[in-house]
């Protein structure tokens, strides 16, 4: 089983990250999502029906020596689980990548799929699970299993002063992932709030975003100009002058 887009580079974060991606791709943990990930790739949507669907989990995708590390919640049905890269293939990745490109953060303001040549400069990006669940709503006995992976990718991230949490779940799993790292809790709890900034002991800061899924962009949930400031926000945190 390859791993759809290679991580670049090298070292010892490089290769730790190259380890986990591998075993993100073969891991079958989770029948539940596993199953369902398979069906949406063998039924696929009318528009894709041409395309020959990703279907396995999705690893994480970007530069082993970022700065910024972006958290969401996990692969979208018709999209990384189609193209077999995070914030891959829908509107959501739509909304990432361009201001991604925008903060000077990716090589180009479109992400079409794995290998397509995409480069991020700075920025790593994870998800708290990495099988597309049913409805968007993984089980948090999946999340659990999952955990691990965001674990030791956060491990061998060793640059990272801010992680990025793009929606409630995100900033759970990345409390989560601390605490199983053997981190003492952050103290008050950090709650999430769009906007919210919260430093952090070990150093840097989690900052939190609303999700850019549709069901947030299309509402007016989060616009354009509250998604474009959480990124300027980001880029102030993470390299302060
Ligand atoms: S969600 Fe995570 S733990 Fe579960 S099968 Fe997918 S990769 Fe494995």
């Amino acid at each position: 089983m390859t791993v759809p887009d290679p991580h670049v580079g090298r070292g010892k974060s490089f290769t730790a990250l190259r380890v986990v991606a591998e075993e993100v791709v073969r891991c079958r943990r989770c029948p539940r999502l596993r199953r369902h990930c398979l069906e949406v790739a063998a039924v696929k949507r009318a528009a894709y029906q041409e395309e020959t669907y990703w279907g396995l989990p999705v690893p994480g995708f970007g530069d082993p020596r970022a700065w910024l590390v972006l958290i969401g919640l996990a692969p979208g049905a018709h999209g990384s689980n189609r193209t077999g890269r995070m914030f891959t293939g829908d509107r959501s990745g739509d909304w990432l990548y361009a201001e991604l490109h925008r903060q000077g953060l990716a090589s180009r303001a479109v992400s079409e799929r794995a290998g397509d040549g995409l480069r991020l400069n700075g920025v790593f990006i994870t998800a708290a699970g990495r099988c597309a669940p049913p409805g968007n709503k993984p089980l948090p006995a999946e999340l659990d299993r999952c955990r691990p992976f965001l674990v030791r990718e956060l491990e061998a991230l060793r640059d990272v002063r801010v992680r990025l949490a793009l929606g409630k779940i995100g900033h759970d799993a990345f409390l989560a992932a601390r605490r199983a790292r053997g981190m003492a809790d952050v103290k008050p709890r950090p709650r999430f709030g769009h906007g919210a900034a919260h430093e952090l002991p070990e150093g840097g800061w989690l900052l939190d975003s609303y999700h850019p899924s549709q069901q947030n962009t299309s509402t007016g949930v989060l616009t354009a100009a509250m998604w474009r400031s959480v990124f300027d926000a980001a880029v102030r945190l993470g390299n302060p002058v």
